[in-house]
C-alpha cells in the first residue's frame, strides 16, 4: 500500500480526534459507571452499555461521523433534551439542523408526540384530544410543512354543543341556539339576558358573575357551566372573572346577535383569524403523531439521538466540567448517564425541580411541590359507521353524562381508520390522577362510555365493536390563584443559577398552550444556544405562539400572556410581590379576542 495516502489518512483521523476532544461541542455518548450513586438511589442501579452507536456531527466543520459505543467514553453533548413531544423535538430539530450533538431522552417506550402523539390500537388511530395543527406563527406553519410536506391536509371544521337530546353549532349561532331551545325557554333566556343588563352583578368577581351578567343566568346555566366544570373540576363560582373576560372578551348576547346579523367579512390575513372561528386547519393525514415521527427521523438523519424509554431522573450540574450530567432510567430499572451543556427541559417543571442538583432553595422546592394538573383520559371506540355525526367533535354540556367531549377521528382524516366500514370515537373523560374515574378499570370505563355514547345520541351501543382507554397524566397545568407566583418563584432561583439549563413548552413553563406555543419557546432556545446567550426571553411568547421583542425580556408578557382560570378572590396583578424580579412579570389580559364559548374556554 502507497505510503503516502496513508499518512494523509492518519494526518486526517488525527485531526478529527483532536477535533472531538478539544471542542467544547463535539459529543460523544458516556457510558457508566455513575460519579453519583446518591443521586439517583442505590436499589436500582446497575450499569449497562448503550444499546446504539451514536452518530454525532462535528460542531466545527459540519461533518458527520459515526462512532460505536466503545469509542464514545465521556461523550458531551451540545444539549441533552428532555421529552419527545413537540417542545423537546422542535428543539433538537433546529439544533441538530445546525450540526450540534444533541440527545432527546423521552420516557415513553412506544411513542414519540407527547400529549400531540397518535396511539395506534389495531390499526386504529387515536389523537390525545384531537390536534388542529394552526398557528398565527408563520415560522411554525412553515416548520409543520418542512418536516410532514405532502401528509399535511387541509381539513373542514365542525363542532357541535350537545344539550338535552340537541345539538347547537359551535361556536353558537345565537338565532339557531334560541330556536332549539324552544319558544319557552328563549323567551325565558332573552328576559334573563335583560335582567342581566338592567341588574347586573357589578365588579363580577367569579367566572359565573361575569359570564351572567354578558348572557344572562340561563344561557349561562345551558351553555357555560358543565363544560367549564367538567374540564376544570372546579365550580364556575370559583373560578375568576378574569378567565372569562379574557376567553370572552368583548362577547355577549347581543354583540353575538349584532355578529350574526351583520358580519359577513372574511378576515384579510391571518394575523385576524381568531383561533376557535378558523373553519379549516392542516392535519397529518395520520395524526398529529404522524407529524412528530417525521420530525423524529429528521433529527436522526442530521446525526441527533431520540431514544425511547428513558425517563429522566435525576439533573446534575458538575461546576467543575460546567456540564449537566442527566441520568435515565429504562423499564428495566438500568440507568444511564449523558453530559451536555445546555439541559433543555419538557418535563413538569414540577419533576424537574425536584431532581436538580445541587438542591434549588426550599422556596422553589416548595413552590413546584405546589403546582398542580388536571388529568385527562380518553376512551377509543370502534363502532360501526351508520353515518351518525360527521363532526370533528362534540361537546357534551348534558349533565347527566360524565363525559366531556367526544372525537370523532375520521373526521379529522380518513385514514384515522384502517376501514371504512367503522369510526372511531374518543369519549373525553376530565379527571385527577388517582380519582375515581382515572382508577376505574379499563373495561369498566369502556362500558361507561358504550353507555355514554348511545345517551348521547351518537351510536347505538350495539354498534360498538371494540375499545380501548388512553391515559393522559398532567395534560393541563392548572392555573389557581397561586401557581403564577410559584412559577415566578421557580424561575427566579433558576435564572440566578443555571444558564445553561432551558425550560420549554407546555408542562415544561406550566403554560396551558398550544403545540405552536411549546414549539415556539424550543426554537427560541435552539437560538439561545446557538448564540451562547439568551438572546430571546422564552417567556415572552404569548398565546399566539408571537414573540414580542420590545421593552425590557418579559415586560410582555403582561400584555400578551394568556389568561386561565383561577380561583376566585384572588385575581393576580403584580403589585409589591418580592418574589417578582424585574424580568417576571405577571399575566393580565391576553391580545386575542374571544367569542361565545370560547374554544379555550371549553375546551384544550
Ligand atoms: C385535550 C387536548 C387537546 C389539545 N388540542 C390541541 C390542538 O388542537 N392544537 C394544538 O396545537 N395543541 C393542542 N393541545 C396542546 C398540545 O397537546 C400541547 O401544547 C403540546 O403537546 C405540548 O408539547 P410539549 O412538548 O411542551 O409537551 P408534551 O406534549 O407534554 O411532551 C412532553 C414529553 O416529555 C416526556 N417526559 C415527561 N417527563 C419526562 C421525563 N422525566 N423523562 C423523559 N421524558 C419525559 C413526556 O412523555 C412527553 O412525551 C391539546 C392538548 C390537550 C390536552
Amino acid at each position: 500500500m502507497p505510503l503516502r495516502p496513508l499518512a494523509i489518512g492518519a494526518v486526517l483521523t488525527a485531526q478529527v480526534l483532536a477535533n472531538i476532544a478539544l471542542s467544547p461541542y463535539a459529543g460523544l455518548v458516556s457510558r457508566l459507571p455513575f460519579p453519583d450513586w446518591g443521586a439517583v438511589g442505590h436499589s436500582a442501579l446497575r450499569t449497562r452499555r448503550l444499546p446504539f452507536s451514536a452518530r454525532l456531527a462535528n460542531w466545527n466543520t459540519g461533518a458527520r461521523f459515526t462512532l460505536d459505543e466503545h469509542t464514545m467514553e465521556r461523550a458531551i453533548f451540545k444539549a441533552a433534551i428532555v421529552g419527545a413531544g413537540p417542545a423537546g423535538l422542535t428543539a433538537a430539530y433546529e439544533l441538530a439542523k445546525q450540526h450540534a450533538p444533541v440527545v432527546v431522552l423521552e420516557s415513553d417506550p412506544e411513542y414519540v408526540g407527547g400529549i400531540s402523539r397518535t396511539v395506534n390500537y389495531k390499526d386504529f388511530r387515536f389523537d390525545i384530544g384531537g390536534h388542529r395543527f394552526f398557528s398565527k406563527s408563520r415560522e411554525v406553519e412553515d416548520f409543520w410543512t418542512e418536516i410532514a410536506g405532502e401528509d399535511m391536509l387541509d381539513r373542514p371544521r365542525s363542532s357541535r354543543i350537545y344539550y338535552r337530546g340537541q345539538f347547537y353549532t359551535y361556536p353558537l349561532k345565537p338565532f339557531e341556539a334560541l330556536s332549539k331551545l324552544g319558544i319557552v325557554e328563549s323567551v325565558l333566556c332573552v328576559l334573563s339576558f335583560l335582567a342581566a343588563r338592567v341588574h347586573p352583578t357589578p365588579n363580577p368577581k367569579t367566572f359565573e358573575d361575569w359570564v351572567s351578567n354578558q348572557f344572562g343566568k340561563r344561557l349561562f346555566r345551558i351553555f357555560f357551566k358543565t363544560y367549564t366544570e367538567k374540564v376544570w373540576g372546579m365550580s364556575c363560582d370559583e373560578i375568576s372573572a378574569d378567565w372569562a373576560a379574557q376567553r370572552i372578551k368583548g362577547l355577549s348576547l347581543g354583540s353575538a346577535i349584532k355578529h350574526a346579523l351583520f358580519a359577513k367579512r372574511k378576515p384579510k390575513d391571518r394575523k385576524e383569524v381568531v383561533k376557535t372561528l378558523i373553519d379549516t386547519f392542516r392535519y397529518p393525514r395520520l395524526g398529529p403523531g404522524m407529524m412528530w415521527d417525521a420530525c423524529t427521523e429528521k433529527v436522526r438523519k442530521l446525526g441527533g439521538e431520540v431514544l425511547l424509554g428513558r425517563r429522566v431522573v435525576g439533573c446534575r450540574f458538575d461546576s467543575t466540567s460546567n456540564l449537566w450530567i442527566v441520568t435515565s432510567r429504562d423499564a428495566n430499572g438500568d440507568l444511564e448517564e449523558y453530559r451536555a451543556e445546555h439541559l433543555v427541559s419538557s418535563m413538569p417543571i414540577q419533576e424537574l425541580v425536584a431532581q436538580i442538583e445541587p438542591h434549588l432553595p426550599e422556596a422553589a422546592l416548595q413552590a413546584a411541590r405546589s403546582l398542580r394538573y388536571r388529568d385527562f383520559l380518553t376512551v377509543g371506540l370502534i363502532v360501526h359507521d351508520r353515518g351518525r355525526f360527521s363532526d370533528n367533535w362534540i361537546y357534551i354540556h348534558d349533565p347527566s353524562v360524565q363525559v366531556g367531549r367526544v372525537q370523532n377521528y375520521k373526521s379529522w382524516s380518513p385514514e384515522m381508520v384502517p376501514d371504512a366500514g367503522y369510526c372511531s370515537y374518543g369519549l373525553e373523560y376530565f379527571c385527577f390522577e388517582g380519582d375515581g374515574l382515572w382508577t376505574t378499570s379499563d373495561r369498566d370505563l369502556i362500558d361507561l362510555a358504550r353507555v355514554e355514547i348511545q345517551k348521547v345520541n351518537l351510536a347505538a351501543s350495539a354498534d360498538v365493536v371494540d375499545g380501548c382507554v388512553i391515559r393522559q397524566r398532567k395534560a393541563y397545568p392548572v392555573y389557581d390563584d397561586a401557581y403564577q407566583q410559584h412559577v415566578n418563584t421557580i424561575r427566579k432561583a433558576l435564572d440566578e443559577n443555571w444558564p445553561t439549563l432551558h425550560l420549554v413548552g407546555r408542562n415544561g413553563m406550566h403554560k396551558y398552550n398550544n403545540q405552536d406555543h411549546a414549539m415556539m419557546t424550543a426554537m427560541l432556545t435552539a437560538k439561545n444556544i446557538l448564540a451562547g446567550t439568551r438572546k430571546y426571553d422564552v417567556w415572552a411568547v404569548n398565546q399566539d405562539a408571537e414573540y414580542h421583542e420590545a421593552g425590557a425580556a418579559g415586560e410582555q408578557a403582561a400584555e400578551v400572556e394568556t389568561q386561565v382560570p383561577v380561583r376566585n378572590g384572588s385575581s393576580p396583578g403584580s403589585g409589591n410581590r418580592p418574589w417578582l424580579s424585574e424580568r417576571i412579570v405577571e399575566p393580565r389580559h391576553a391580545a386575542v379576542a374571544g367569542e361565545v364559548g370560547s374554544e379555550k374556554g371549553l375546551s384544550h
